[in-house]
C-alpha cells in the first residue's frame, strides 16, 4: 500500500457534483477492502501525518493561499480525535481550529455567516471547523423551531429558506475559493449502529462517561432527517473548487488515513515553494554574516 494507492482509494470518496451523488451508495463500514491492511495503518497514518507536517511551513511561508477544512458528522462519530490525529505534526502556530457550537445571543443577533466569517483562517494558515455554517442546513432543518431565535423578517422565511442557504453557502466557498481558499469538506460517515455502540462505550466507560450527553441520545429518533438533510447540503454544494469527502468512518484508523490524504493532497497540487530570495536580499544576508563574523569575541 502507497500513498498512491490511498490517492486512488480516495477518489471514491470525494465528491464534486451533485449528479449521481446518493449518501445511501457510501458504506460507513467500508474499509477499502483489500486495499489497506489495518496493521499497516498506523505507519501510513504517520507517514501522512509527517507529509502534512512537511508542507505546512511552506504554506505558512508563502503567506498566500489558506486552507480551510470543515467537519461535519453526526456524534461519536470521531470528529475530534480525527483532527488530533491529523495535525498532531502540525506547528500549532500555523493553524486555527474552532468548534462551533450552539450560538449564543450576540450570534443571532447577525446573520448566520457572521461568525464562520470571524474565525476565517489568516492567509497561510489551516483553518479547521469542527461543525460550521452546515450545522445551519443541518440541525436548524431538522429543528426548523430553532429558526425562532434567528430574528428573520417574516418575508425572508419563507418555504425556500433551505435552497436559499444551501444557494449562499455554496457562493461563499466559491467567493472563498476565489480569494485563495482550499476548501475541503469532510462528512466522517458512521452508521446509526456504530453510534449506538460508541454512546455504549460512552456509557460503560468511566472516564468517557463525561463525553455522554443524553440530548445526543434523543437525536437518533431523527437520524433519517439528518441523512436527507445531508444528502442535500452535500449534493447542493459539492464542486471542484469546494470538494466533499465523505468518509467512511465505522473504522476510526481508515478515516483519519483518508482525511490527511485529501489534506496531503490538496497541497500538495499547490506546487508551494518556499519564496525565493532575491539577488538584493542575498547580498543583505552576506552582509549581515559580515558584520556577524566582525563583532569581538
Ligand atoms: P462532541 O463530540 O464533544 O459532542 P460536538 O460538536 O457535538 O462535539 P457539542 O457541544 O456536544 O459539540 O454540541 C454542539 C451542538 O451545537 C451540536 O448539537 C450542534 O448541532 C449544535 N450547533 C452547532 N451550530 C449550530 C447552529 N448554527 N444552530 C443550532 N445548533 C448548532
Ligand atoms: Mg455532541
Amino acid at each position: 500500500m502507497t500513498p498512491k494507492d490511498i490517492r486512488r482509494l480516495l477518489d471514491r470518496y470525494r465528491i464534486t457534483a451533485a449528479k449521481g451523488f446518493h449518501l445511501r451508495d457510501h458504506d460507513p463500514t467500508d474499509n477499502g477492502g483489500d486495499l489497506v491492511n489495518h496493521s499497516e495503518s498506523e505507519a501510513l497514518l504517520a507517514d501522512g501525518v509527517r507529509r502534512l507536517a512537511e508542507l505546512q511551513p511552506l504554506l505558512y511561508a508563502q503567506d498566500s493561499w489558506t486552507m480551510l477544512c470543515t467537519f461535519q458528522a453526526m456524534d461519536a462519530a470521531g470528529k475530534d480525535g480525527t483532527i488530533k490525529h491529523v495535525m498532531s505534526g502540525v506547528n500549532p502556530q500555523g493553524v486555527q481550529v474552532t468548534s462551533f457550537k450552539q450560538p449564543g445571543p450576540e450570534e443571532l443577533a447577525h446573520d448566520y455567516l457572521w461568525r464562520i466569517a470571524r474565525r476565517l483562517p489568516e492567509r497561510g494558515h489551516i483553518g479547521i471547523f469542527n461543525r460550521s455554517h452546515y450545522e445551519e442546513v443541518l440541525v436548524v432543518r431538522v429543528h426548523p423551531e430553532l429558526l425562532q431565535h434567528q430574528h428573520l423578517p417574516v418575508r425572508r422565511n419563507g418555504k425556500k429558506i433551505w435552497k436559499h442557504r444551501l444557494d449562499d453557502i455554496a457562493a461563499f466557498e466559491k467567493y472563498l475559493s476565489r480569494q485563495g481558499f482550499v476548501v475541503l469538506k469532510f462528512f466522517l460517515n458512521i452508521s446509526r449502529e456504530e453510534q449506538k455502540q460508541r454512546f455504549l462505550a460512552r456509557l460503560d466507560t468511566p472516564d468517557k462517561n463525561w463525553k455522554f450527553s443524553s440530548a445526543d441520545i434523543a437525536e437518533r429518533d431523527h437520524w433519517d432527517a439528518y441523512m436527507a438533510a445531508y444528502q442535500d447540503a452535500i449534493a447542493a454544494t459539492a464542486a471542484p473548487h469546494a470538494p466533499w469527502y465523505v468518509v467512511p468512518g465505522n473504522h476510526k484508523w481508515f478515516a483519519r488515513l483518508m482525511v490527511v490524504e485529501a489534506m496531503v493532497a490538496a497541497l500538495e497540487d499547490l506546487g508551494l515553494h518556499l519564496p525565493e530570495v532575491s539577488a538584493e536580499e542575498r547580498a543583505r544576508l552576506a552582509e549581515g554574516r559580515r558584520k556577524l563574523e566582525a563583532e569581538d569575541g
